[in-house]
């Protein structure tokens, strides 16, 4: 790739002239209801109907969020249970502005291709299905007939099943993944790859091995109720802002905070609850107790360090630290974690994770307070090779307590997108579970295949080299969350045909495969009509509670499918008379799809009934009871090693980070406000130390580059911004950032993509 510019599959710079101020220390307060109600006036809505819209979003008759997976708590507030970055979600969907067929004549995708992800969200929600066909540049409106009729004979003339992939994106419901699980397995194969494989797959698989249940085993109100809660990984200011009002909460009733990142981000700092004049003008809460500045992957080491003191504390004071009770009953491998433990050089593990042995007796002084301890992260733990023992080192730390199981402790990854966990629930794993399987089998008569499917980082292998032919994407942005954005792109670009559900026009629509279609589908505020009326559909939020939520916006087309019609669709024109269910009866009314779910997953029994209670119910999690399903049938300790921290001769740590005007990959403006950055995306963040060691001042621009298995990877022109960052740890946006990503460095495991462990060099640009 040339170094004078972005690759065509990478995020151009926005137009805009790039201010930077410095960061802030609080999140939230009347900032951010003037950011709502700004992005909800750029999409075209009033203040009343901005009100009208916002005051429907996670209420119980209402519609879920689609931004993340964070609960809502038992007692919402009517009206305002949303956070700024919500609000940012409604507007981008619920937009006034809508795509003919004129600017799809205006526009050829070469054209599309220069503008940003940003831009073409702005230019407002599809309305009709649109075709690229081969040797054309220009999409175009085609009828929901010709499009099925293209997609069931393309995937009927493969010549197997498993030449197809069938992505699915966090957004859609527990209905639609359903469906659409039964329709892929119907068809042949178990190519499920969903974005969880580029976030949490390294927590699903840690805590599986574990506890045996690859999800959090706390409620909102453990949050609540938690003495000490540790935040690591994780900045909730921007991705999971609710999370604030939990911790502020938490804080009120006596707990304390550790926080460990390697940035300082204003949400673990402070929070300024809008809702409530009293903060406002108290100038908010302090959310840190303490703040352990960890260098990007020093986790096992602070982790593993944590441990040796516990375990000094536990020599000091027999009896007091270690919970040998729960150790003895309900797990195995104490004694060889515990040889590791007392084999380890402490202050050589302290100097690695970079932070001060003062700091961490701290955290020692807090966390033996008491048992009541939960540990949350994000993907600053996921994302790395050793993702998957990043999580098992939480495990140990939390066993060692007995801090799992009981009120006010325990795990608590927290998801990204809003259905990202429910989607899981219902079966969208390209590793399905034999049992899972036999269910399919038992149920619907027909025996699902049985051998692995791919998974992201395998599909686009499996794309590249040709082994797969057609890609199929329900929601997302394929493109721009995958690593490695130019190999992504030329993976894509060898596919026969390349369908996307979208609601909104993204740069993926823009990588062809020799056909593209887009289908346009209904959003979550929008009514979803079928046969027997409106209908509702089902998700799963973060800590296993599935709920209702029912859009009651007119839709932006009065054609739009639905997600769960697209595949009952798809089910009938490509199965035929080998369907095992009637895919148009069944959409009739959502209920008998969720008879069937009922039917199948455990947990769901009286499904239909459960779900109409408000607020929905919460699923059983093995591991909130004590009851760990593992080989063993109890918790297992683990023996994790620190990974190699070493770098090369300047070169640099690389993470990726989301801004605060982003979720995942939509881009909804142009600043990151709390870290002091507007009007621009291209920016590295680097120590100020660093700078001046390396020769650059602030403003610089340099080429990022990034040299993994045979293959030289440019990221041209990005700002040097200084920043409080561990000295020769650097972080930058994705997606621009992921093209220096490499397809091969993922968590052992998982395959998640080790987005926050790029080894980088900086060079100034030309
Ligand atoms: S915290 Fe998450 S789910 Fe809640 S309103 Fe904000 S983005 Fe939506």
């Amino acid at each position: 790739m040339a170094a004078d510019g972005p690759s065509s599959a990478e995020p151009p710079e926005t137009d805009g002239t790039l201010i930077v101020e410095p960061p802030k220390k609080k999140a939230a307060g009347l900032a951010s209801v003037r950011s709502a109600f700004a992005h909800m006036h750029k999409h075209g809505h009033s203040v009343p109907s901005s009100i009208r819209i916002l005051g429907q979003m996670n209420q119980i008759d209402g519609f879920d969020c689609p931004g993340c997976a964070w609960p809502e708590p038992d007692d919402r507030a009517a009206l305002t249970e949303f956070c700024e970055n919500g609000a940012k979600a409604a507007a981008w969907e619920t937009t006034r502005h809508r795509l003919d067929w004129k600017f799809f004549q205006r526009h050829s995708i070469d054209d599309l291709a220069r503008q940003s992800d940003y831009w073409l969200g702005l230019q407002g929600r599809l309305t009709q299905p649109l075709m690229l066909r081969p040797g054309s540049r220009f999409y175009e409106p085609i009828d929901w007939n010709e499009a099925f009729t293209r997609i069931a004979d393309s995937l009927k003339a493969l010549d197997s099943p498993n030449e197809a992939i069938f992505y699915t994106s966090g957004r859609t419901s527990n209905e639609a993944a359903f469906l659409y699980q039964l329709f892929v397995r119907a068809f042949g194969t178990n190519n499920l790859p969903d974005c969880s494989n580029m976030c949490h797959e390294s927590s699903g698989v840690g805590l599986g091995e574990t506890v045996g249940v690859g999800k959090g085993s706390v409620t909102l109100n453990d949050v609540h109720e938690a003495d000490t809660i540790i935040v690591m990984g994780q900045n909730p200011g921007t991705n999971h802002p609710r999370m604030l009002t939990a911790l502020q909460k938490a804080k009120k009733n006596g707990a304390q905070i550790i926080a460990i990142n390697p940035l300082p981000e204003a949400g673990l700092m402070g929070f300024v609850n809008p809702k409530s004049p009293a903060q406002i003008l108290s100038g908010g809460t302090q959310i840190a107790d303490l703040f352990l500045q960890v260098q990007i992957n020093g986790d096992v080491a602070l982790l593993k360090a944590l441990m040796c003191l516990l375990l000094e504390a536990e020599a000091r004071s027999p009896g007091d630290v270690l919970d040998e009770d729960f150790i003895g009953l309900y797990t195995d491998g104490f004694a060889e974690l515990r040889a590791h433990l007392e084999s380890q050089d402490v202050d050589a593990l302290i100097e690695a994770a970079g932070v001060a042995r003062a700091d961490l007796e701290q955290a020692v002084d807090i966390i033996l307070r008491s048992r009541k301890t939960i540990v949350c992260w994000a993907m600053g733990l996921t994302q790395h090779k050793n993702g998957v023992g990043n999580i098992r080192e939480i495990v140990n730390f939390l066993l060692m307590r007995g801090s799992i199981g009981m009120p006010g402790a325990g795990t608590c990854p927290v998801r990204g997108h809003s259905n990202v966990q429910g989607d899981r629930t219902m079966g969208i794993h390209d590793r399905p579970s034999k049992a899972f399987l036999d269910r399919i089998q038992e149920v619907f008569g027909f025996d699902p295949p049985r051998e692995h499917g791919f998974n992201t980082v395998e599909a686009i292998h499996a794309m590249f080299e040709g082994r797969a032919k057609i890609f199929f994407a329900m929601g997302g942005n394929f493109l721009q969350a995958a690593p490695d954005t130019d190999r992504t792109a030329h993976a894509l670009e060898n596919c026969d045909l390349i369908v996307h559900v979208s609601t909104k026009l993204n740069r993926g629509h823009l990588v062809r495969g020799k056909w593209s279609i887009i289908l346009p589908c209904l959003g979550r505020s929008e009514v979803d009509s079928q046969a027997y009326g409106p209908q509702f559909v089902t998700v799963e939020n973060s800590m296993g509670v599935v709920h209702s939520s029912q859009g009651h916006l007119k839709p932006a087309n009065a054609e739009l499918y639905s997600e769960s019609a697209i595949v009952a669709r798809l089910g009938q024109e490509v199965l035929g008379p080998e369907t095992p269910v009637s895919w148009c009866w069944l959409i009739e009314n959502y209920d008998r799809v969720r008879d069937l779910i009922a039917a199948t997953i455990p947990g769901f029994e009286d499904f239909n009934a459960r779900v109409r209670e408000p607020g929905g119910f919460h699923l059983h999690n093995g591991a909130r009871e004590r009851e760990f399903n593992t080989e063993s049938g109890k918790a297992r300790f683990t023996v994790n090693h620190v990974p190699d921290l070493a770098l090369p001769e300047g070169a640099y740590r690389m993470m990726t980070v989301r801004t605060h005007d982003q979720y995942n990959t939509t881009v909804y403006g142009n600043d990151d406000r709390y870290r002091g950055i507007r009007g621009g995306r291209r920016v590295v963040f680097v120590n100020e130390e660093d700078i001046l060691e390396a020769g650059l001042t602030a403003g610089s621009k340099v080429d990022i580059t990034n040299d993994f298995g045979g293959e030289h990877r440019i990221a041209p022109r990005f700002t040097v911004v200084p920043y409080p960052i561990p000295r020769r740890c650097v972080a930058t946006y994705f997606p621009e950032a992921n093209i220096l990503v490499p397809l091969n460095n993922y968590a052992a495991g998982s395959y998640t993509p080790a987005s926050k462990d790029v080894t980088v060099r900086l060079t100034p640009s030309a």
